[in-house]
């Protein structure tokens, strides 16, 4: 599949020039076998000495077929119980760098969204620029240029490098473990409360918009939507697809040099449940958790929208981050932490009466969203987790995480602004 990334890239009409890092996607049945081919053609020809990090589990499954490649090659293999993406997997891996005792000039990715977190985050401290051989279609963030980390217990970004190259083998990415796949699914889904947040922060802050960027997320939407029935029954063309969203997701946030056109409100609940602050350690994956945070958003605007057409809603004016939830419901430490995250607090430049008049317009662009039903029946179609019950949470949590969520990021978000929002629940006008 050809994701034309020269048209992609350069001067955009929305004022901005957008990197792509990625020099080359290779995305078909049974390019792995290529990849000695991809490689030697590539800006990465004239390096010799390769680390091919995987995990026990992707060891198995494309690991030692890409060390057959390779004989040269040095194998890091990790293993993949409780293996996460923080600092305990980093210190891992750089310390299996190390014992390998071998100067690498070439790290090779192979794995799912924890190998490529890791590779990418120690790679870039070491300067090794590195190859991605995703196993599955299980995130968007495969290309992505900042490592997603859990960092001494918080939820963060860390700057790191972009793949140079992905070759991405849909016949490899069709034998994942299913639910791996309808996690990508999940994840994907998510651009649809992702893109509301950027669009209600661009039209209540003058926050930032490309219309190229949105068009990409709307497209890898599509791609997923189409790729629906063919996942269960393992139909290569599918899994490409699915795949074929995936990737283009993360070049869109390449391309915005952030995960905004990816990432909203959906996603802080994902990040919140990740933390174990109001909630014990659950066995959910990103994109389950996302496509719950998806359902709670969509729920919740869909319940704005109409608060909002029946004239229920007022708008109050900032009264600042509410410390008393936060010291309430957090460790200090990472009550702290939000609270510096979210200073200065978005929602204090926020005019009471400018965004009362565009109300009207929000309600308009929440109604653009698939239904909580519609959403609730992909997830379904999909084989994943709707539901907080579904992934260990318990529904009475929704309120509280609700609140907190939107802490995570400074970011705007359409959940961050109903902090504003008197809704008045008898229908009454306030
Ligand atoms: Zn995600
Ligand atoms: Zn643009």
């Amino acid at each position: 599949m050809d994701f034309h990334l020269n048209t992609l890239k350069g001067a955009c009409s929305c004022g901005q020039e957008h990197p792509i890092y990625v020099e080359d996607i290779i995305l078909e049945a049974g390019c792995l076998n290529r990849l000695p081919e991809i490689i030697g053609n590539s800006s990465l020809a004239e390096r010799k000495i390769y680390g091919i990090v995987c995990d026990t589990n992707t060891y198995g499954v494309c690991g030692k077929r890409v060390s057959e490649l390779f004989p040269d090659a040095s194998v890091v293999c990790m293993p993949a119980e409780n293996l996460h993406a923080d600092e305990k997997g980093v210190a891992l891996l750089e310390s299996m760098l190390q014992d390998a005792g071998r100067p690498f000039d070439l790290l090779l990715a192979v794995g799912s969204g924890t190998v490529h977190d890791l590779t990418r985050y120690v790679g870039y401290q070491k300067e090794i620029p590195f190859v991605s051989v995703p196993t599955a279609a299980s995130v968007d963030g495969f290309v992505s240029t900042v490592a997603a980390m859990t960092w001494y217990g918080f939820k963060k970004s860390l700057i790191a490098a972009s793949p140079v190259l992905v070759v991405a083998d849909s016949e490899i990415i069709s034998r994942a473990p299913y639910r791996l796949t309808a996690s990508g699914v999940s994840d994907l889904l998510g651009k649809y409360t992702a893109l509301l947040d950027w669009k209600i922060a661009h039209l209540v802050m003058g926050e930032h918009i490309c219309e190229r960027i949105c068009q990409l997320e709307e497209e890898a939407l599509l791609a997923v939507r189409e790729s629906l029935s063919g996942l269960k029954d393992g139909q290569t063309g599918a899994y490409e697809r699915l795949m074929y969203a995936l990737l283009l997701s993360g070049i869109a946030m390449q391309m915005m040099g952030n995960s905004r056109p990816a990432s909203g409100a959906e996603h802080h609940f994902s990040h919140l449940w990740e933390m174990h602050v109001i909630n014990e350690p659950i066995d959910a994956y990103h994109g389950e958790k996302v496509g719950v945070g998806l359902l709670n958003c969509c729920t919740i605007y869909y319940s704005l929208a109409d608060a909002i057409e029946n004239n229920r809603v007022r708008i109050r004016p900032s009264s600042g981050i509410e410390t008393d939830l936060l010291d309430r419901c957090l460790p200090k430490e990472l009550a702290d932490d939000m609270k510096k995250e979210n200073t200065p607090y978005p929602l204090d430049a926020i005019d009471p009466a400018q965004l009362e008049a565009k109300l009207p317009v929000i309600a308009e662009l929440i109604r653009t969203l698939p239904t909580p039903e519609e959403v609730y029946n992909l997830l379904r179609e999909a084989g994943a987790p709707a539901l907080m019950e579904e992934i260990g949470l318990d529904s009475k949590l929704t309120a509280l995480s609700a609140a907190l969520a939107p802490y995570i990021r400074s970011r705007l978000t359409l959940l961050k602004l109903t902090k504003l929002f008197d809704i008045d629940k008898k229908g009454n006008i306030i």
